[in-house]
This record gives C-alpha cells, structure tokens and sequence, in this order.
C-alpha cells in the first residue's frame, strides 16, 4: 500500500495499522506463548507449533505503520522494527532468510529506498533476529550493521553449525561493534544501546523516542525474553541482573519507558492490540503504551529465571 494511501487512512480512523493477521487467525498470542513453554518444559517442539513457524503464508505479514516514527516490517513471530529519522532509517533485527527479502520488499513497499537505511541493530545473534545479516549487507549501500561483540561471535557460531544453516547469511566479517550506553544517533533520532546478556551472552535491549500524533513516548526493544539458550547458573543469574537493569531504566523517574516494541510480538500482545488499535475511539487512547504490562513482563520474567537458576544449581 502506498504511503500517501496509508496516511488518508490514518487520518479517517487515527490509526494507520493495516496488518494482516492471517497468523492471529491461525494461532492467537495466548495460544503461541503456552506452546512455547511447552517446547522449553519438554524440550520437544510440539507439532502445532512447527507448522505455525514454518508456514510463510501464516508467518507473512503485511507492513504496518505503529506510531509515527515506526513501523513494523516483520514476521508473525519475529520483529523488525523502522525507525524513521529526518537523516534516513534505523532497522532492527534482520529476520533470516526467505523472510530477509520479505522485509526488503516491505521497506519498499513503504515507499522508502533500501539506500534509506543507515543502521541495523540486531539484539543477539539467534537465526530469527540475525540471519539475515549477510543479505543486508549485499542490498543496504549505507547501512552499518551493529551488534555486540559477543553479539557477533554467537551469530557465526550458529550460522557455522548444521543448526538453521538454510537460514543463515552472513558478512564476511562484523561491523560495528554495539557497547553498553552507546548512543546511534541519527538526524534528529537517538537509539541507545543497553546490554542485557541473558538470553544469550551477546543480547542487548534498544531504548529511543517513539511519537503518537506528534506525543511524545519512550520505547523499548528487549533483546531477548527466552530461558531456551542456557548453559549453567552463571548465565541465569546474567539474565535476571539484566531484567533487573531493565527494570530499572523503565521505571526510571525523569524519562520512564512506558512502550514494549516487543522483538516476538506473541510475547506482548502486539497483533491482538494492532487489531482492537483499529478501533481507537480517540488519538489519546493508545494500547501500546502500557508502563504496567511491561513492568509485569518482567516481573515474570525475573519469576521464570529464579525457579530455573533453582533446576540449574542442582545440575
Ligand atoms: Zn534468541
């Protein structure tokens, strides 16, 4: 859809979502979250499940405008977040492949150049998040491609590993290096970068400006949510600083986090609110601005990593 057709819309209904749910219709979030606990209790990915991931028709999603900076060009299970600045575009999260071409067809179909984009920041160098690194590198002439160093690391080890192989494509070497505090500034966007390892040791979170109707809210990007990559007490107790630090920065007095842009959009929600977000009955009702729910995600989250670290110092 076009952008200017996209905005008409949004100036009929105040909100410019115009996903597809085809995978809602297939598995609600609910439903997602239980059969991935499930598959992290059993360690046996339970076959409903599969078939929803592996079906491109489910998992394929049509770009969707969030708030006026941001837009969504990712999958059904996984994120890509664009960030929009007055200098050209921040992408994160680069899917993997066939889902990398999707995204590139999605900024497109946007209406922007692929020569647009200037960063991508990935959250951790898992398959879904990061796959696709090697295709962006050949297609975006100006971007810098950012992770951390451990980051990178994780990323070629796994896509050198049987594991995924088909979904993998990497650069030859990495890029840019993302530390802790480091802020990616763009024209008139600032993306800052808070390592949260845990999830793997690499994972990092993104905290920038996202804006509703020209107001004003902050955001984050939660690098990695699952207890799926774990080895060892050490890396629990990682995870649960690194929610705690987390936890923290949200809440913090002068300039609270009040928006999860979730990097799974089961884990909050997003198709379920992107549907009833049709239906706003004002520019001032926003669903995705939810202090409350995210600090409760955490809250289960740090729960979840507590009763693990209890299984993993009986190892
Ligand atoms: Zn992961």
């Amino acid at each position: 859809m076009k952008k200017t057709i996209l905005l008409a819309i949004s100036l009929m209904t105040g909100f410019t979502a115009q996903a597809e749910n085809l995978c809602l219709n297939q598995l609600p979030s609910n439903k997602v979250n239980q059969l991935f606990s499930e598959f992290g209790k059993a360690g046996k990915m339970p076959s409903e499940l599969e078939s929803w991931l592996n079906d491109p028709a489910v998992q394929t999603v049509t770009p969707f405008q969030l708030f006026d900076n941001v837009e969504f060009v990712g999958l059904c299970w996984v994120s890509a977040w664009l960030i929009k600045s007055d200098e050209g575009l921040i992408l994160i999260d680069s899917l993997y492949q066939p889902y990398t071409d999707a995204l590139l067809k999605n900024v497109e179909q946007l209406g922007y150049k692929l020569s647009d984009i200037k960063y991508v920041l990935i959250t951790h160098g898992h398959f879904d998040h990061a796959g696709g690194l090697g295709v962006l590198k050949q297609a975006l002439p100006n971007a810098r491609l950012g992770m951390t160093l451990e980051g990178w690391k994780e990323a070629y080890q796994d896509a050198s590993s049987p594991r995924h192989k088909d979904d993998w494509k990497m650069p030859t070497e990495p890029d840019l290096i993302l530390t802790d505090n480091q802020a990616i500034t763009l024209g008139n966007t600032t993306v800052t970068v808070y390592t949260t390892p845990g999830h793997t040791w690499g994972t990092t979170s993104f905290v920038f400006d996202v804006f509703d109707h020209g107001k004003k809210y902050k955001a984050v990007t939660i690098g990695g949510l699952g207890l799926n990559a774990i080895s060892g007490p050490d890396q629990v107790e990682t995870y649960i600083q690194s929610v705690d630090k987390l936890k923290k920065r949200v809440l913090e007095k002068n300039d609270p986090i009040t928006i999860d842009l979730t990097a799974h959009p089961f884990s909050a929600n997003l198709m379920e609110n992107v549907e009833r977000m049709k239906n706003r009955p004002s520019q001032d009702v926003n669903l995705f601005v939810n202090q409350k729910e995210l600090v409760n995600k955490l809250e289960g989250l740090k729960k979840a990593a507590e009763d693990r670290l209890v299984i993993e110092k009986r190892k």
